[in-house]
């Protein structure tokens, strides 16, 4: 395929904005890429040579461009950098440079896809002596043979600035229009003005031209239709959750269909989305959601890690699939030395613990690790980190995605050895009774955890899912009733409702009222969804006793139920205590008079309690 076709494709997406419009053009542009060069044209529509996963590249300076637009076009390096900083932008100066001089080299070789992705990934394999050379030839070679804009893409591609917004979305979308007509044309239309695939409606959201009544009946969309295109959606999604790589998937959905997809496969050292947490408000939800009895997990406040290994290499990943493998040495050893077998993937927490006191300390506290590219050693032995491993999705070969946890879980206990502050199972046990979690629960506080995650025992692993197979449980404090005292008219969207409340709780012994922070968040923008805004404003419009600007005092009346973080002291409240992240959960106005909220006494004890889960 030739390098213009693509570059024509680049100009076709440089030239609108809209997402639909955008798939359209990539999935034509598909429909005619041969299978050989899908995966460089899905990664170079991305500006990459390499998946986003791969830590490789490509490592050029813009200097160095300079340079090659100089070899190319014979202009002096000066020249193109007054261009440069004239324009701000070096592709469009490569472009204009080049066309200027090109009935020197007419007769230079047409440009192709491969040849551009060759040597782009080429500069990523030039290090040490001489590479800077080696470098510029290889990007002046490509900028010599370059034709009108091929100069502006290559340029920008080099330097990272090929942003003609492909986002994962579009690229899913583009896959399935371009090798799964059937099921895409009986959800979309085709526009007789424009020729998008467009949703159905009147009027072409692309053009605004009237859809001919012939293209929509053509197109007719029943339930079923979007039934059949959703899957095509969510197979190329599944397999590009295994994968990450859309370039990998196009190949397979074109060679083989949608049976292809389904057969793609995990394969060791390539990251794999992870699966996703839900939240739970209370043990009962998530004992609900997650079935009796669930597995319960100590919620670790570290960094996700997925640990890949295949004989002696081993990867390790972020829950952003970045590749860390090079700033954990400590978790490589502890892989190799401390987990059975040679070939599999885990799924895993990394937590940090003081190196004095053994005792875990926050995430933020290690963060800088995951970042760092110099003293990796000294980094390592100052900020540890205890690897605690909670699921595996590959052993020996086998994909064990598919298999109830239950099973991955008892596999884990047997592969890893237990070894304190390197590498554990993660701590767990197996419940259905909610009084046992509780016990647990303050247990896992007690050991500097952030919570529990439930687990469903017979659920298998889901990447890249928020799917209700495991939950996180995080609430330490029961919730507080509270009395509304002043509120605040909202500003933009909200400004016609009362959208932020202050509360109060009571004194002890008087009927005083003392405040104790501002709630926004809980309330629904429409009444249908539960607690409005609208309906707690109309509760205290009546009750207004004083209105300054936005700010209006009302009388204690209403009384709702907050939910919160943590309880914090605040010289801001006349409480002398704030609310962390308060939530409104439900009003309990007609249960409880303002002589039945929660006292400064209930404050004082919950704060202490959780001081001490804290310790
Ligand atoms: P959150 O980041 O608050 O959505 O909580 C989910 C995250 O908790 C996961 O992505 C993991 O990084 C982390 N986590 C800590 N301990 C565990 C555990 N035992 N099982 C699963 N995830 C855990």
């Amino acid at each position: 395929m030739k390098y213009s076709e693509l570059v024509e494709l680049y100009g076709q997406l440089d030239s609108t904005t809209k997402r639909l419009e955008k798939t359209y053009y990539l999935s034509e542009f598909l429909k005619k890429t041969a299978a050989d060069d899908i995966e460089p044209v899905i990664l170079l529509v991305q500006g990459r040579v390499f998946p986003s996963y791969d830590e490789r590249e490509l490592g050029v300076a813009n200097q160095l461009v300079v340079k090659a637009i100089n070899v190319a076009s014979g202009i002096a390096s000066a020249a193109i950098e007054k261009e440069w900083a004239k324009t701000g932008d070096l592709g469009n100066v490569a472009e204009q440079l080049i066309k200027g001089k090109r009935q020197a080299t007419l007769a230079a070789a047409e440009l192709t896809v491969k040849k551009v992705f060759d040597n782009l990934r080429k500069l990523t394999e030039l290090t040490g002596q001489g590479s800077v050379d080696r470098k510029l030839q290889l990007i002046a070679e490509l900028l010599s043979s370059a034709k009108g804009a091929e100069a502006r893409y290559i340029t920008r591609t080099i330097l990272g600035q090929l942003r003609v917004g492909t986002g994962a979305g579009i690229l899913r979308d583009a896959i399935a229009w371009a090798y799964f007509p059937k099921a895409v044309e009986k959800v979309f239309v085709k526009c007789g003005s424009c020729h998008s695939t467009v949703p159905q409606a009147d009027n072409c959201v692309e053009c605004g031209k009237e859809l001919s009544k012939e293209a929509k009946a053509a197109a007719a969309e029943t339930e079923a239709a979007r039934e059949e295109y959703n899957q095509i959606l969510d197979k190329i999604q599944q397999a590009y959750d295994l994968t990450n790589d859309f370039g990998v998937v196009a190949r397979k959905a074109k060679t083989e269909g949608a049976a292809g997809l389904e057969k793609v496969e995990i394969r060791i050292g390539t990251p794999i989305k992870v699966m996703l947490a839900l939240k739970a408000e209370t043990v009962e939800e998530a004992l609900e959601t997650v079935g009796r009895p669930a597995q319960c997990e100590y919620k670790y406040d570290g960094f996700r890690l997925e640990c890949h290994r295949s004989k002696d290499k081993v990867w390790l990943y972020t829950r952003r699939l970045e590749n860390v493998t090079h700033q954990f040495p400590d978790v490589v050893e502890y892989l190799r030395k401390y987990v059975k077998g040679d070939n599999y993937i885990l799924d895993s927490e990394a937590v940090g613990y003081d190196p004095k006191t053994q005792k875990y300390v926050p995430f933020q506290n290690i963060s800088q690790r995951i970042k760092r590219k110099y003293d990796i050693g000294k980094t390592a032995r100052e900020l540890p980190v205890e690897v605690n491993v909670f699921d595996i999705l590959s052993y020996e070969g086998k994909n064990l995605t598919g298999e109830p946890f239950r099973k991955r879980r008892e596999l884990i206990e047997k592969l890893v050895k237990d070894t304190e502050r390197k590498i554990v199972v993660s701590k767990a046990i197996v419940t259905g009774s909610e009084a046992e979690i509780e016990r647990f629960f303050k247990k896992a506080k007690a050991d500097g955890t952030e919570g529990l995650m439930l687990k469903k025992l017979d659920a298998p692993y889901q990447p890249g899912a928020r799917v209700g197979y495991m939950l996180k449980f995080k609430k330490v404090m029961e919730n507080l009733d509270l009395a509304i005292v002043a509120a605040e008219w909202g500003e933009g969207k909200r400004a016609k409702w009362l959208s932020s409340y202050y509360l109060a709780c009571r004194d002890h012994g008087h009927d005083k009222l003392l405040e104790i922070g501002k709630v926004s968040t809980g309330l629904k923008e429409k009444r249908e969804e539960g607690l409005s805004f609208d309906e707690v404003t109309e509760l205290l419009k009546p009750l207004v006793v004083e209105e300054t600007g936005r700010l209006v005092k009302v009388k204690p009346k209403i009384v709702i139920e907050v939910a919160y973080e943590e309880i914090q002291k605040s010289p801001t409240y006349e409480s002398g205590y704030a609310l962390r992240f308060p939530r409104v959960i439900r009003n309990r106005t007609d249960e409880k008079g303002i002589g039945d909220i929660n006292t400064i006494k209930d404050v004082e004890r919950l704060y202490r309690q959780q001081k001490k889960m804290k310790a």
